[in-house]
This record gives structure tokens, C-alpha cells and sequence, in this order.
């Protein structure tokens, strides 16, 4: 079977195919010729890889997964969530995105945070939810040099180090992508 990850991220795309078995093919939105950016305007995460999964399914007709990811922050309410990737504004900015969440706790003494992973998948005229949450807390400083985005400053419950010391197999074991993906993986091969 065909199936479509909506993503260019190719180390993702990598990373998931190797966790399918091989009579499940990946296909990249390269793969397929689709070269136009789906703009993420929905308000929640799973509503934005709805949204992702259903411009695939409608205009390429294939079956098809698409993930969206956030940080959220308890004494903020939950935020950036859904707005992670462009916390500080455009251009988009990893250090500016980090920055800025550190000046909005410096007095606050709660710092338990939560990545949340929402994945929606288009497969033969239905569709599926997964998620995946991994819990820790946003450190005083950033540490390590690994992973992307919010990865220096995220430490996971039960770890005294921050996500960016990790190897990439180590973060996904106990990551909100690596548990959202691994649902849907599960949920792939008994299907
Ligand atoms: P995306 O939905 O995977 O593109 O993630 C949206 C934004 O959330 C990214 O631009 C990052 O800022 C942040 N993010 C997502 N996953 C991670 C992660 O595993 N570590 C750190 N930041 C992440």
C-alpha cells in the first residue's frame, strides 16, 4: 500500500519508515509532485493535521497521515501550542522562540510543560486520531546541542537533561512524536 506522510521533512519521513513494514510504501509530498505549502490556519493541532491529511486526500486522492506538534506551557495557559513554530513571529526563529519563552517565565515558579503530537490519518474513506504527549519542564537555560526547535530548554520528566543531550533514537523512545507515531505504526500493521 501507498501511503502519503504530508511532510518535506525527510528525516521524519525516514524515521517512520523504518518503523512500517515494508509492504507499506512512504511517499513524500515530493514524492507526488505536490509543491504547495498548506497553511496551517486551524487553532488546535489536530484541526491543523486535518486540515494537512484532507488537501492530500481531496486533490491528490491518496491515502494519507499528517502531524502537527506543539509546546504547551501551564503557567501560560497552554501556550504557544499550535503557534510553537512561530512563537516570536516571522521569520521563524528556534533561538528567538526559546528566548522569548524564557523572559515570559522568568518569575514564574511553575514550569511543568508538555509536548502534545496530534496525527490524522486519511486511510480508504476514514479517519483516525492519534496523539502522543511527553511531559516535562522548561529549564532556566539552554543545554546540549542536539534535536531542533524548543529541544535545549525541554526536559522530560524523569531526565535530569534537556532533549538536546539525547541521541535521536533516545528522544524518540520517550517523545510526543515517537509515542504518536508509534500508535499509528500499530495501528497500520493490524489493520
Ligand atoms: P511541527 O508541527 O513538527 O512542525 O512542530 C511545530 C513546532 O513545534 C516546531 O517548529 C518547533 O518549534 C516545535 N517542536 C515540534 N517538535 C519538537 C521537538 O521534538 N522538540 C522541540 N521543538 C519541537
Amino acid at each position: 500500500m501507498k501511503l502519503v506522510f504530508a511532510t518535506n521533512n525527510l528525516n521524519k519521513l525516514k524515521e517512520v519508515q523504518e518503523m512500517l513494514p515494508s509492504s507499506i510504501e512512504l511517499l513524500s509530498l515530493k514524492d507526488i509532485n505536490c509543491n504547495e505549502e498548506v497553511d496551517e490556519t486551524e487553532n488546535t493541532l489536530q484541526g491543523n493535521a486535518k486540515l494537512k491529511a484532507d488537501y492530500i486526500t481531496k486533490n491528490y486522492g491518496y491515502n494519507c497521515f499528517a502531524d502537527d506538534t506543539g509546546l504547551e506551557v501551564e503557567a501560560l495557559d497552554g501556550k504557544p501550542g499550535v503557534y510553537s513554530a512561530r512563537f516570536a513571529g516571522e521569520p521563524r526563529s528556534a533561538e528567538r522562540n526559546m528566548q522569548k519563552l524564557l523572559d515570559e517565565l522568568k518569575n514564574k515558579s511553575n514550569r511543568n510543560a508538555q509536548f502534545r503530537t496530534a496525527i490524522c490519518l486519511n486511510l480508504d474513506d476514514k479517519q483516525f486520531l492519534f496523539e502522543g504527549i511527553c511531559t516535562g519542564e522548561i529549564s532556566h537555560s539552554k543545554q546540549g546541542d542536539k534535536g531542533f526547535g524548543y529541544d535545549p530548554i525541554f526536559k522530560p520528566t524523569n531526565y535530569n537533561e534537556s532533549f538536546s543531550t539525547m541521541s535521536a533514537a533516545e528522544k524518540n523512545k520517550i517523545s510526543h512524536r515517537g509515542i504518536a507515531v508509534q500508535k499509528l505504526v500499530d495501528f497500520l500493521k493490524n489493520y
